[in-house]
């Protein structure tokens, strides 16, 4: 993986400098897929559409917001004419599932289709806990019942018309328990890519198996 320059940006609520990591190229070795659609790519991380101000805790959507410059990762010894405020800049956040929700009630999505992208990125996160058991053991989570919130929220803003959103309702739904519904929106799946995941989820639900698994 190779990283580029840091990205300094302003905070849209609070408009306190804060910097992102960017990454030039990277690949997919190690590769690890999940039902809900969550793919970890530990040599090329996902960059985050959404993130959370270090400084006043609010999230923002990252390419909205106003960039102020980059700065060489060895600035200290090449970057003699950075502003001391850019290499003072502290990192992004990534939100933690109550974020998403909280973001949401704040009004952080402008419309349908963000908030489907908000409440996936609120299921991946409240997913986490299964998905990666030893790293959040610890972790502060929001309880089933607003995962539960979320997810029947989310349902009815994925398009049917698109696989990818269908088989993402699918697997919502299964998670769900919602066994038969998620069946009959499985049988309508016939893209080639989606094929062999569209199977593993019809598999589980079959076997009334709402938990994540890796496919
Ligand atoms: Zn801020």
């Amino acid at each position: 993986m190779k990283l580029g320059p840091d990205e300094v940006r302003e905070c849209p609520a609070c408009h306190v400098f804060v910097r992102r990591t960017t990454i030039v190229s990277g690949n997919t070795f190690g590769m690890r897929r999940f039902t809900d659609g969550w793919v970890e790519t530990p040599m090329l991380p996902r960059q985050p559409r959404i993130v959370k101000c270090p400084g006043c805790s609010m999230c923002f959507w990252l390419l909205r917001s106003r960039i102020v410059g980059h700065v060489d990762r060895d600035w200290c010894t090449s970057d003699a004419g950075v502003p001391p405020e850019w290499r003072a800049a502290e990192r992004v956040c990534l939100p933690d599932e109550q974020d998403y929700y909280r973001a949401l009630r704040n009004g952080l999505a402008n419309g349908l289709s963000e908030e489907r992208d908000v409440r996936i990125e609120a299921w991946w996160r409240s997913n986490d806990p299964a998905r990666y058991p030893d790293a959040h053991a610890d972790a502060p989570h929001a309880g089933p019942g607003e995962r539960e919130a979320n997810l029947r929220a989310l349902i009815p803003l994925l398009d049917e018309s698109e696989s990818q959103w269908l088989i993402m309702k699918a697997e919502a739904l299964r998670e769900l328990s919602r066994f038969d519904e998620a069946l009959a929106l499985l049988d309508r799946i016939d893209e080639p890519a989606l094929r062999a995941a569209a199977a593993r989820i019809r598999t589980l639900c079959v076997a009334r198996e709402a938990s994540l698994k890796e496919l």
